[in-house]
Parts: C-alpha cells; structure tokens; sequence
C-alpha cells in the first residue's frame, strides 16, 4: 500500500503513481520484519523491510558503505563524530540506493523505459543502472547543465534532453507527461525513499547516533532516513529516534526558511544561489514533508554559507574524504550548531557525506589554497627547501 502523510489517501500497491492528488508525495507504508543477521549485505539482512523482490534486477553492489568514527573532528568539536560515506557507491552518490530500488519497481510495474529529471548525481545513476538492466533510458537536463556533467551521464548512452526552465519545473513536467510507457524515477519516488532508509539501517547497526546531520535538497534523502529509522523503532531495535538535522546551503534554503517562520509548508526560493549544486532545488516536492518529519521528532532545520561549506569541504579532505560541496554542510552545520551551543558536548553525531568530490569543480580560491611551488628550473633539490 501507499500512502500520503499529508491528506491520508492510500492507493493500491500497483499503482504507478507517485503523487497524491493532493499534490504530495506518496510513500509505502511501513513495512518491517525480522532482520537475518547473518546475511552480508544490507539488502538481504533486511529483505522483509522492503516492499520488493529483489530477485529481478542486476545490482552494482550499492549501500554497505563504511561508517567512519573521525578522531581529529571529535576532538575538534569536542563530539564523538562520524562519517556515513556515501562516496563510495558505484556512481560515487548515495543516490544508487534508491536508483537500485527504482529500477526494480519499474520492472515489477512491467515497464521497459525509465526516466528522470537531474542536473548531475540522479543522472549519471539512473543512466547507469538502467543500462546495465537493459531499460532505455531518459534524462531530462535543465538548460543550466555543465559539459562537465553532460560527460559523467552521457557516457551510459541514455537519451538526453534539454530543457529550459529550472529542475524544479522539469520535475512537474516529468510527472504530467502524458506519456505511461516511462516510469519516472525522481528525487522523491516512493521506491527511492525505500532504497534511502537502507543508510538507517546499516547506521543503527553500528551506533545509535544523537544527531544525524543530512543535506537537505528535494528532502529525499532525509524522508528515506527518518522512514528507515522508524521502521526501526517500530520492529523494536531502536528505543528513541535520534534528532534528525536538515542542512541546506543559505543560498537555497527553503525548508530552513519555512521552519524559521514557522510555516509547514515550503515556499520557492526565487534565485538560488550556491555552489552546493546538488542541493540547490528552490522547490523541494519533499519539503512538506520534511517539515512534518521535523516538527513530530523535534528535529533542527540549519543554514550554511558557501565559505563555510568550502571550509568544511577542505576539512574533510584532511579526514581523507573528498566530497561534494554539498556534503560538506553537514560538518559546516555541525561546527554552527556547536557555537550555537544547540548540539551539546559528547554528543554522538552522525554526518552523511552523500556524493564525491571529484563530481564538482573546484573553484579557484580553493586551488589557490594548494601547497604548489613552480619549480626552479629542474633543481628539484633548491625547490624542496622551500617547502622543508
Ligand atoms: C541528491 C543529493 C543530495 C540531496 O538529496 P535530496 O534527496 O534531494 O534531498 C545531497 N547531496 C548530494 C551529493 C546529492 O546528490
Ligand atoms: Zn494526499
């Protein structure tokens, strides 16, 4: 079955809508079971949890990523703080969960093609998974789109098209095509949030964090985790739900906004402007959702500015992970958050670090921060001592 938090409606488990009449997202309805331990991936270890057989697609070994405790940045924060690296996924984004997921739903509902609409990580996960399960595939890109990123999707061969008008817009227009042989799989379809909650799972399984601090775009990603973790406090594995943080970036900050202003719905922001790019969606079709999730377990909507993600972003990398800048406001937050006094000392505090680095440009007042000498001639022995 699937349901809507926000009006009650429920449809049927064969449908293949994805929003409410109301307009809001659906999602399944909690599902869980009991947890086989000694399988060793996080699919089968909680096959009963998801709302699948996961029989029919092709995997590329997605989740089971590492959970990293960090020494340096728990002194530094004077916190226990750890590190979900979603980095290491196979199109180095988190987004490959419910990617996985996705394409397994598309297939149960018997369709052959798949689309979605994404400037970057969603892209080049959907074109990947859905080639490798033989679907055709559809990108839809916001005319805003970087060569750079065009490579990363348009090497797994999907159709691609572009389009003016924001992401948000693009979203809109995926779900009222009037077209039902492509199932669009978006930041916000059911099945993705199924594919999400696995983060949960694989977390709780380690450690029970305080905090868990997650960037916050369409609100998928924080749906999913919080679903995750609900499931898990109902099957009795979990006591309390930990305080969930949404991180966005000040220049596209419409959940933190609405939060402040103590509104449950989301409002768009007019002009988006970060360098997080990944978290720049000015009309999140989660945020409604997020804000409900936020307000029933007492959870903290932050804002980051650019500098203080790019300082983040470096300070990570001194922890051995290179992400995206929009992973980077969770260690950014996290360092507010602890000014603010608002996350106490010896807190045990989770950062999901969602997609990698290598994804993104660097910008130049981050290269000019290299330790990078032009060498003298080909004197390599009067260059070092420069440096040491
Ligand atoms: C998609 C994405 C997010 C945000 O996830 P939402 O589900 O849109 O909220 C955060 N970081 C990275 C790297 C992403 O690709
Ligand atoms: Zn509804």
């Amino acid at each position: 079955m699937l349901v809507c938090d926000s009006c009650g409606t429920e449809y049927q488990t064969e449908t293949s809508q994805q929003l409410c009449e109301c307009g809001e997202p659906l999602r399944f309805d909690y599902m869980f079971g009991k947890v086989h331990k000694e399988k060793d991936n996080v699919w089968t270890r909680y096959s009963e949890f998801f709302p699948f057989s996961f029989k029919k697609t092709r995997s590329l070994d997605e989740g089971n990523t590492p959970l990293i405790k960090s020494s340096n940045l728990s002194e530094k924060y004077q916190i226990e703080a750890y590190l979900k690296n979603e980095t290491v996924n196979p199109t180095w984004s988190f987004k490959d969960r419910g990617t996985h997921l996705s394409i397994l739903r598309a297939i149960d509902l018997g369709y052959e093609k798949i689309g979605t609409v994404s400037t970057g990580n969603m892209a080049a996960s959907v074109a990947s998974y859905g080639k490798k399960n033989s679907l055709d595939v559809l990108v839809l890109l916001s005319s805003k789109v970087t060569d750079k990123k065009i490579d990363q999707i348009g090497i797994y061969s999907p159709k691609m098209i572009v389009l003016d008008g924001d992401y948000g817009e693009l979203y809109y227009q995926s779900l009222s095509l009037k077209r039902d042989d492509i199932y669009f799989t978006n930041s916000n379809s059911p099945s993705r949030i199924e594919g999400y909650k696995s983060i949960a799972y694989e977390m709780i399984e380690e450690e029970t964090p305080d905090y868990i601090l997650i960037p916050t775009s369409s609100g998928g990603l924080f749906r999913g985790i919080a679903k995750g973790l609900i499931e898990l406090k109902k099957v009795g594995i979990l006591d309390e739900i930990p305080t969930l943080v949404s991180v966005q970036a000040e220049g596209c900050s419409p959940i933190k906004e609405a939060m402040e202003t103590g509104k449950d719905e989301v409002k768009k922001w007019e002009h988006p402007k970060t360098e997080a790019k990944a978290i720049a969606n000015p009309y999140p079709p989660g945020g409604n959702q997020v804000i409900k999730i936020l307000n029933r377990f007492d959870g903290i909507s932050e804002s980051v500015s650019d500098d203080e993600i790019i300082s983040a972003r470096q300070e990570l990398a001194h922890e051995g992970i290179f992400c995206q800048p929009a992973s980077a406001v969770t260690l950014a937050g996290l360092k507010k958050l602890r000014e603010k006094g608002i996350i106490e000392a010896n807190s045990k505090v989770f950062m999901i670090i969602t997609g990698s680095g290598l994804k993104s440009q660097l910008d130049n007042a981050e290269r000019n921060k290299f330790d990078l000498k032009k060498g003298k001639g080909k004197d390599l022995e009067s260059s070092l001592e420069e440096f040491f």
